[in-house]
């Protein structure tokens, strides 16, 4: 047999994600924090891990893990959480649940976190994208009407949403899941940002699930989301979870990283401070928009986007380019907000090209 004869079309058709290779690039390209651990810290959590047992499964159902996670992001009493290798692969948990259900539907705001889509293509279950507000903002009547004509049996707002990086308003969200015939998921990938949650709203509703990751904290290279939400629900995702998927140094780093929550909440603060400066550098350049941002990204418009992208790429400055993707995007850069030296060869690099 040919792959030709295994796999689908779309799948021999289409390009694998495509991450770039940004060795020796500042690289604002992926929303990672920018900020190494203090020296002390990195020698205390090699010591840390000298109580992993790689020989070992890791535990399936981590509850220390989860105890911790309870406790930094406030998950209520009342409520389960799931464990995933990324929120990415909770997305996948999330959808997988679907496959072979008849007409399941899967509804987002467009433009929004890719994944979504790309999950729902893979496991053959229909998207409805509902077009977001010039502004980015969610367009409420837009978002009932689709709610009632595709009844989806899940709808994923990302809040605050990449790659536009605005919150929804939150009554519109309010107003979204009590329409929804099915789940509401509230990705709150961007929370240590925002100073904006439902977290706190999850007993309100009993068909909202909230999920987080620890990867924009600073935790990418861990892979580690999580989603909250009525146990339920939670119980019947978890049978889809592959029982080891939070591998046993994950488990002891992430454990490790939330007792030393300080350093994360500094790292982040200087992030947000930096954001509003990066925000307001970028509003004063001729012939940039720059879009308002409760997320570590910045989204701006530019007239010449793939010639921007391209120089800056030639001086070494990693950004992502959105303008191919096209509607509401054409024009569109997203920069990650590095450090304030990060930021100045950025800023300094694109008003040279501008
Ligand atoms: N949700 C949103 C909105 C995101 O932007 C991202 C990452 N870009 C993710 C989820 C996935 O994050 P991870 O898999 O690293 O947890």
């Amino acid at each position: 047999m040919r792959p030709e004869d295994f796999f689908r079309p779309d799948i021999l058709a289409a390009s694998a994600y495509h991450v770039p290779d940004a060795g020796g690039f500042i690289k604002l390209d992926a929303m990672e924090n920018p900020y190494d651990w203090p020296p002390e810290m990195v020698d205390a959590w090699l010591d840390h891990l000298r109580q992993a047992h790689p020989n070992r499964y890791p535990d399936p159902q981590a509850p220390a893990l989860k105890q911790a996670l309870r406790r930094h992001a406030g998950v209520p009493e009342e409520m389960a959480i799931l464990l995933g290798n990324g929120s990415d692969e909770i997305i996948q948990i999330l959808l997988m649940a679907l496959v072979g259900r008849a007409g399941a539907t899967v509804l987002a705001p467009q433009p929004t976190f890719v994944m979504y889509r790309e999950i729902a293509r893979w496991l053959n279950l229909d998207f409805v994208g509902v077009p977001l507000r010039d502004d980015f903002g969610l367009d409420h009547e837009a978002m009932l009407n689709a709610i009632d004509r595709h009844r989806p049996k899940i709808v994923f707002l990302a809040y605050p949403n990449n790659p536009t990086g605005n919150l929804f308003d939150a009554a519109a969200v309010e107003a979204v899941i009590r329409a929804a015939p099915g789940l509401v998921v509230v990705d709150e990938a961007y929370a240590p940002f925002a100073g904006a949650t439902f977290m706190d709203r999850l007993g309100e509703f009993d068909h909202l699930l909230v999920m987080r990751t620890l990867s924009k904290l600073g935790l990418a290279g861990l892979r580690l989301g999580f989603l909250a939400g009525p146990p339920v629900w939670l119980e019947q995702f978890d049978k889809l979870r592959l029982p080891y998927n939070i591998n046993v140094l994950t488990q002891l780093s992430a454990e490790f990283a939330l007792d030393h929550a300080e350093v994360f909440e500094r790292q982040t603060a200087a992030i947000r401070a930096e954001r509003d400066r990066l925000f307001q550098a970028l509003a004063q350049l001729p012939g940039v928009e720059p879009f308002p941002s409760a997320a570590n990204f910045i989204l701006f418009r530019v007239a010449e986007a793939d010639r921007v992208f391209e120089v800056l790429k030639r001086q070494r400055i990693l950004i992502k380019n959105l303008s191919p993707a096209g509607g509401p995007l054409h024009g569109c850069l997203r920069v990650t907000v590095g450090t304030p030296e990060e930021t100045q060869a950025f800023l300094e690099a694109l008003r040279t090209v501008l």
